[in-house]
C-alpha cells in the first residue's frame, strides 16, 4: 500500500523545547514516575543560549541553576550564555532525559482527547498531554517603523546580535541608533563603550536604572533565598527589568552618546525624533521578544501573542499546558528561578490531571 498514511507514534507526554523550562519539567515529571519526550528544534538542549551574544552574562548561579548549586563560591558567579548552554546540556545528560534534537514542532491539531504534532522532519506524534516550553528568544519584537528604514541604513535585533567586532572594526565613524531602554540596550551600550562611533539611545519612557551590577550580585542571593523561603515575598515583585546602573549611567554621560525620545517618523532617509532629525548608518533594536507560539492554532493565543491560560493549562484545549510564560504564576515565572519552582507545581498538576481523567473514564 504505497499511499497508506504512516500511523503517528504514540507518546505519553510531549514537551516542546529543551530550554530551562522543558528540561526542569521533564525531571520533575520523572520524579513522579511520569515519562516524557522532549522535542527540540536546535542541535542541542539550551539552543537559545547558544545563540545569545558572547558578552552576555546571566544573573548569579544561585538564581539561574535549575538544580541545586553545589559550591558556595559558585553562587556569586554570573555565567556567560555559552557556559549556561553547556550547563543545560550537562543537566540533560546527567538526568538521562529523552530528547530528540533537530525536530521543530511545526503544527499541532486536536483529535478527540489527543494531540497530533507534526515536526519539521515529517514525523507525526500522538499524545494525550503536551507541555509547551518554547520560551521567547527567537521571536523578536520590532517597532512599527522598521518597515520604513531606508536601504542606506542597516539594522539588527539583539536576537541576532553575537558580538560588536564588526561594528568596532569599521574605519568609518558611524551614526548608530540603539532602540530600547531595558537590559539588552544596556548590554549594547557596554559593548560599544570604547567605539569611536556616535551613539544615540532612543527610549519611549524616561530611563530607569537598576542597582549597579556588583550590588545586584551581592544582594541577590539573600533576596532569592527569601523568595524561596517565603513564597508570598515573590507576589510583590515585577518582571520588568531595567538597565544596570553604575557603569552604564556613566557611559551615557560620555560625549559620543546622546539620549533621544521615540522615533516619530522616517522621511527622506531622516529619522525624526523629539530633539531633531538624524541620518543613521545602523539601527540596533533592543525591543524585546514575544512568546514563540507560531506552531499553535490562533484559538490558543490572545491578540497580544500570549497563550490563553487558566493557571498552567490552555482554556480551550484541556491537556495542553504551558511553562515559562511571563507572570504565569508570579512575576518570576519568566525567569529561571521561577521556572524551576513552577516546573514542580506543573508536574503535580499533570499527575492530578491524569488521575482525574482515569477516574472519569467509562468503566
Ligand atoms: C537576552 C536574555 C537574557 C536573559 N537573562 C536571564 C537571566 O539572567 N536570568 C533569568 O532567570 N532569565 C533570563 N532571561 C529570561 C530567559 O529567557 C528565561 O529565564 C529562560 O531562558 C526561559 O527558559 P525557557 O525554557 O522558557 O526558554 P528558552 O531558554 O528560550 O528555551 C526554549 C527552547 O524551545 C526551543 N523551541 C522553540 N520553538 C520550538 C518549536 N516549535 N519546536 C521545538 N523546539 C522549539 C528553542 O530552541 C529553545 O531551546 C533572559 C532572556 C533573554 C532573552
Amino acid at each position: 500500500m504505497p499511499n497508506a498514511q504512516k500511523k503517528p507514534e504514540e507518546v505519553d507526554i510531549i514537551i516542546i523545547g529543551a530550554g530551562p523550562a522543558g528540561l526542569a519539567c521533564s525531571v520533575a515529571l520523572k520524579q513522579l514516575n511520569l515519562k516524557s519526550l522532549i522535542l527540540e528544534t536546535g542541535t542541542n538542549p539550551g539552543n537559545s543560549w547558544l545563540k545569545m551574544p558572547n558578552n552576555l552574562h546571566l544573573g548569579p548561579w544561585i538564581s539561574t541553576q535549575i538544580d541545586k548549586c553545589t559550591s558556595l563560591l559558585n553562587h556569586y558567579k554570573c555565567p556567560t550564555a555559552q557556559e549556561f548552554s553547556m550547563y543545560l546540556q550537562g543537566f540533560a545528560n546527567k538526568n538521562r532525559l529523552d530528547i530528540r534534537t533537530n525536530q521543530k514542532v511545526v503544527s499541532i491539531k486536536r483529535d478527540d482527547n489527543f494531540f497530533i504534532l507534526e515536526t519539521s522532519i515529517a514525523q507525526s506524534l500522538r499524545t494525550p498531554c503536551v507541555i509547551n516550553a518554547t520560551g521567547y528568544f527567537g521571536n523578536p519584537v520590532y517597532p512599527e517603523w522598521v518597515k520604513n528604514i531606508p536601504d542606506s541604513c542597516d539594522f539588527l535585533h539583539y536576537n541576532d546580535y553575537k558580538d560588536p567586532a564588526l561594528i568596532l572594526s569599521s574605519n568609518q565613524k558611524l551614526k548608530i541608533l540603539i532602540v530600547g531602554g531595558g537590559i539588552s540596550a544596556g548590554e549594547l551600550l557596554l559593548d560599544l563603550e570604547k567605539s569611536k562611533h556616535e551613539i544615540f539611545l532612543s527610549t519611549r519612557n524616561k530611563l530607569r536604572f537598576d542597582k549597579p551590577k556588583w550590588l545586584q550580585i551581592l544582594v541577590s542571593p539573600l533576596y532569592f533565598w527569601l523568595e524561596d523561603k517565603f513564597p508570598k515575598f515573590s507576589q510583590f515583585g515585577s518582571s520588568k527589568r531595567y538597565m544596570a546602573g553604575g557603569k552604564i549611567k556613566k557611559i551615557l554621560k560620555g560625549k559620543n552618546f546622546k539620549k533621544i525620545g521615540p522615533i516619530l517618523d522616517i522621511k527622506n532617509n531622516l529619522f525624526h525624533h523629539n530633539k531633531g532629525s538624524e541620518r543613521f548608518d545602523l539601527v540596533l533594536f533592543a525591543t524585546g521578544w514575544k512568546c514563540n507560539l507560531t506552531h499553535l492554532p490562533s484559538e490558543l493565543v490572545s491578540d497580544e501573542g500570549r497563550p490563553i491560560l487558566h493557571e498552567f493549562q490552555s482554556v480551550s484545549w484541556p491537556g495542553f499546558f504551558f511553562l515559562g510564560i511571563d507572570n504565569q504564576v508570579s512575576y518570576r515565572s519568566r525567569f529561571i528561578r521561577g521556572i524551576r519552582n513552577d516546573a514542580n507545581v506543573l508536574a503535580r498538576t499533570i499527575l492530578n490531571y491524569f488521575a482525574n481523567k482515569n477516574d472519569n473514564a467509562p468503566a
